[in-house]
């Protein structure tokens, strides 16, 4: 796995990520042909690309029928596929250094391992009524593993989009994303949102994915930080925070129990207009705080998409420190390595700076004038060695595109 973690000086060298795109390109494809090659000794039928993504704002706003905003990283999962006619699978991946293989008639959910990801892509498709046959794929990905920019959608993605190609399915980009999702959730069993999945799949470069998480609406709004002058900074704080888990359900449980409350069929459909007023009702302050963050937070992603449709990165900067003042104070899921990023950023003049993801460690985004980002980087960096934290990586994030095919 190769994961930048070069200092801000070489970031700002090259300000469209830490490698340049045709680094990515050449290297991860013909990792990938060449493991596909040894696999089989042919060439595959094509090379197929899906990204990692990052939220730019919206968090917690998912499960509550909200809004969110992410875009796609330039680090993405690369397969080399062809298919079998056999009714066999099997599958290298280049990062792991392992193979293995499956048997179409004895996939069934809850197998574990990494390749359950993949095989789970074709059980779902399976069940969903699409013909598909076997097939042998090389994978390999620059998608950091478990650092919230998920590099399991990357996979599963990636080979849905391989998989609708080979077979000559014509599935719709929104219908792909949610195969990739029933992976996830019902092979897998990771109970997650389709946000990583739409954003893999749908997102266009230089824009961001708006995502109507009731609706499944989606909007490409523009979002092109280095047109204007600006970056976006990912900061990994490498903290992972094993209570995660419970801390997600007891959120979820009081966002609930709030809306029950409130009368409403989820805290999306509260109106921060008389706002205050409206939440004395809940009559506790743990819930009041919980249900401010979610409606504020899904306010803030819409002024985010107005002020992304003018440009205006300055309203943008101040969106998203707002957005991590309010996960912070309200919904209590930043913790100290997050919170100082944010703060050194700040203080260093970032237009703006928030944790992105689950919360309690995980990534921050900043958001900079390129010409900034050098100071960012090197305080940052300064801060958490000095606190005794190990120097965090750090890579420019360019909005990059969706999953498709290469060759
Ligand atoms: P993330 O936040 O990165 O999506 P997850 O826990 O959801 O973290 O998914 C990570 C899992 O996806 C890994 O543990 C592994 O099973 C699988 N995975 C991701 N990338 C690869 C890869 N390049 N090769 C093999 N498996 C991978
Ligand atoms: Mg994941």
């Amino acid at each position: 796995m190769r994961w930048p973690t070069e200092p801000a000086t070489a970031v700002c060298r090259r300000p469209s990520s830490t490698l340049t795109d045709k680094e990515f390109l050449v290297n991860l494809d013909l990792a990938v042909l060449d493991a596909y090659r040894g696999l089989t000794g042919t060439e595959p039928e094509g090379i197929w690309r899906a990204p990692g993504r990052i939220n730019l704002i919206g968090e917690h706003t998912d499960y509550n029928d909200g809004f969110v905003l992410p875009f796609a990283l330039p680090q993405a999962a690369y397969l080399a596929a062809g298919r079998r006619g056999d009714g066999r699978i099997r599958i290298v991946s280049v990062d792991l250094g392992e193979t293995v293989e499956y048997a179409l008639a004895e996939l069934s959910p809850g197998n574990a391992g990494w390749h359950s990801y993949l095989a789970g892509v074709f059980w779902a498709m399976r069940e969903a009524g699409h013909t598909v046959g076997g097939a042998d794929l090389a994978l390999a990905s620059d998608v950091p593993i478990g650092a919230g920019l998920s590099s399991s959608a990357a996979i599963e993605c990636v080979l849905v989009s391989a998989l609708n190609d080979l077979y000559d399915l014509g599935i719709e980009p929104m219908q792909r994303a949610k195969l990739a999702r029933v992976t996830e959730n019902a092979y897998v069993g990771a109970p997650t949102g389709l946000m990583d999945q739409a954003a893999s799949t749908l997102c266009e470069e230089g824009r961001a994915l708006f995502l109507d998480c009731r609706s499944l609406e989606v909007e490409q709004v523009p979002f092109d930080p280095a047109a204007h002058g600006y970056a976006v900074l990912v900061v990994d704080t490498l903290t992972r925070h094993s209570h995660a888990d419970g801390e997600y359900a007891t959120r979820r449980a009081d966002c609930e129990r709030a809306a029950e409350l409130l009368g409403v069929p989820a805290l999306r459909d509260v109106s921060v207009e008389g706002l205050d007023e409206r939440l004395e009702a809940l009559g506790d302050e743990r819930l009041v705080r919980r249900a401010r963050h979610v409606v504020t937070e899904d306010a803030r992603v819409l002024e985010a998409c107005t002020a992304l449709r003018e440009d205006d990165f300055r309203a943008l900067g101040e969106l998203m420190t707002a957005s991590h003042a309010s996960m912070r104070a309200d919904y209590e899921i930043t913790e100290a390595s997050v919170d100082l990023t944010v703060e050194v950023a700040l203080a260093q003049g970032a237009a703006g700076a928030r944790m992105t993801g689950g919360g309690f460690g995980g990534c921050v985004l900043v958001l900079a004038e390129t010409g900034q980002l050098d100071a960012i980087g090197t305080e940052v960096t300064a801060a958490f060695t000095d606190s005794g934290r190990k120097a965090p990586p750090l890579f420019v994030a360019r909005p990059a595109a969706g999953a498709g095919r290469l060759t």
